[in-house]
């Protein structure tokens, strides 16, 4: 065998073992006592072993409102692999009269030679015609087998709904799962014009342009909408009980609906828009009030959530303080690096959170949910050799000195964690070993997805 990590102590969404995992050609090969021997040996006395983080919501080369991000998929992966996550799925998004397979080439092109994990793509459907729906059906025989939805102004989803919906009904008999941004347009059109027409400039009005009941009602339409359309959807980063009442209530009722949540609406709460810099906080959906920020915690707890997933999107501060408006502010923040440890720290350490579970909502289900299972998303044998060694009681402040993002700022910075990624292993390779970065660009190879499967 090429690697043996001994004496770690193996954590999957179901078990808790102590055993030995040997790698060969970049899989898991055996999981036992005594294996060997190997070419090399790790001892990992002491630490967990997870499967690598699999975020499937990630901006790492994007545009929007003008401005181009600061990371490219070099320094994004890189991010990630420090902070234990082995795959990404970013969001690819048209530009106009862009087919699908042209979108994919297009942020295939940026992925190429620079990403250091695996990774994939939702391709964006901006413009609902008849040619991009005829599309679909390619796509989804590439491996592309997830589309994304905006129910915002970016891409008319008032003025096109049932063309949408024609989307969401093909993703449906394709075996395509379909991924909404769920805030309703109008509420926060109407909203945003009051608050400029009065003078209401700036960070600490933010979160009254798009409250929670613009997410509640765009939940609740997005869920209707699915049920006639026949077809399972996927709700990205919900904020708040509004968004998660009609939700538990659909799942209850059996229909085929998965939730989303997003590190900031655990950790933060709307407060921060009060501060100097408060931009940096900027996301859409806002920053909630600290009540709901337990009501995060409960959904995930009782499966109303099933994933955590970053939106990672790095900006500069000058970035995020440019838009006078409500409105011009640009959402998103750099946060690969902190998701694992930020959530095993202030879930897994505070009891909001088993350790199965914590493995099961940032690798497990979102694996099982976008077609990589069980190639990733669990250790077992035959599996990609995406591991982490997590050591539990390290105690790390983060700083932004220390991340790798080219973000100039750190959205948690001073926040203290107990549980640090000590290696992280992609296909059997280490990349990351003790904060150094091993992986070469480019190492990282595209994923060709499965169809959706029901959780
Ligand atoms: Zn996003």
């Amino acid at each position: 065998m090429d690697l043996i990590i001994r004496n770690g102590t193996i954590v999957t969404a179901s078990d808790i073992m102590q055993a030995d995992v040997g790698i060969e050609a970049g899989k898991v090969k055996q999981i036992g006592y005594g294996l060997g021997p190997a070419a090399r040996e790790i001892d990992a006395r002491g630490q967990y072993l997870f499967p690598g983080g699999v975020d499937v919501h990630t901006h790492v080369d994007f545009a929007l409102l003008g401005h181009r991000s600061v990371d490219d998929f070099y320094s994004g992966t890189v991010a990630a692999a420090c902070g234990g996550v082995t795959t990404i799925v970013d969001y690819a998004l048209p530009e106009p009269g862009q087919s699908i397979q042209e979108t994919i080439e297009t942020w295939q092109k940026k992925a190429q030679g620079k990403a250091v994990i695996d990774y994939s793509f939702h391709p964006a459907i901006l413009e609902p015609s008849a040619r991009i729906i005829a599309e679909m059906a390619d796509a989804v025989a590439d491996g592309y087998t997830s589309f994304k939805l905006f129910m915002i102004g970016l891409a008319r989803f008032d003025e096109l709904a049932p063309q949408y919906m024609k989307v969401m009904a093909q993703a449906g008999r394709l075996g395509a799962l379909t991924n909404i941004h769920a805030e309703d347009q109008c509420l926060i059109s109407y909203l945003t014009e009051q608050l400029n027409a009065a003078g209401k400039f700036g960070v600490r009005y933010f979160a009254d342009s798009r409250p929670r009941l613009a997410e509640g009602l765009a939940v609740q339409r997005a869920i209707t909408m699915a049920r006639y359309a026949e077809a399972p959807i996927y709700l990205v980063h919900l904020s708040c009980e509004e968004a998660l009442r009609p939700l538990a209530e659909a799942r209850a009722c059996g229909q085929i609906v998965y939730g989303e949540t997003r590190p900031i609406y655990l950790h933060l709460s709307r407060e921060r828009f009060e501060e100097p810099d408060g931009e940096r906080y900027v996301g859409w959906p806002p920053l909630r009030e600290a009540s709901q920020m337990q009501a995060m915690w409960d959904g995930l707890r009782t499966d109303t959530l099933q994933t955590v997933a970053t939106d990672h999107c790095g900006w500069t501060l000058a970035q995020k303080k440019a838009g006078k408006t409500v409105d011009e502010l640009l959402p998103g923040m750099s946060n690969l690096e902190t998701m694992l440890p930020m959530l095993y720290s202030e879930g897994v350490r505070k009891s909001r959170l088993s350790l199965n579970r914590f493995v099961e909502i940032v690798s497990t289900n979102p694996a099982k949910l976008f077609g990589l299972y069980p190639q990733k998303g669990t250790i077992a044998v035959g599996s990609d050799a995406d591991i982490v060694l997590f050591d539990p009681h390290k105690i790390v402040t983060i700083r932004h000195a220390d991340m790798h993002s080219r973000a100039d700022y750190e959205l948690y910075e001073g926040f203290q964690v107990t549980g640090w990624p000590a290696m992280t292993l992609s296909r059997g390779e280490i990349i990351v070993d003790n904060g150094k970065v091993l992986g070469q660009a480019g190492r990282g190879r595209l994923l060709r997805r499965q169809r959706f499967t029901v959780l």
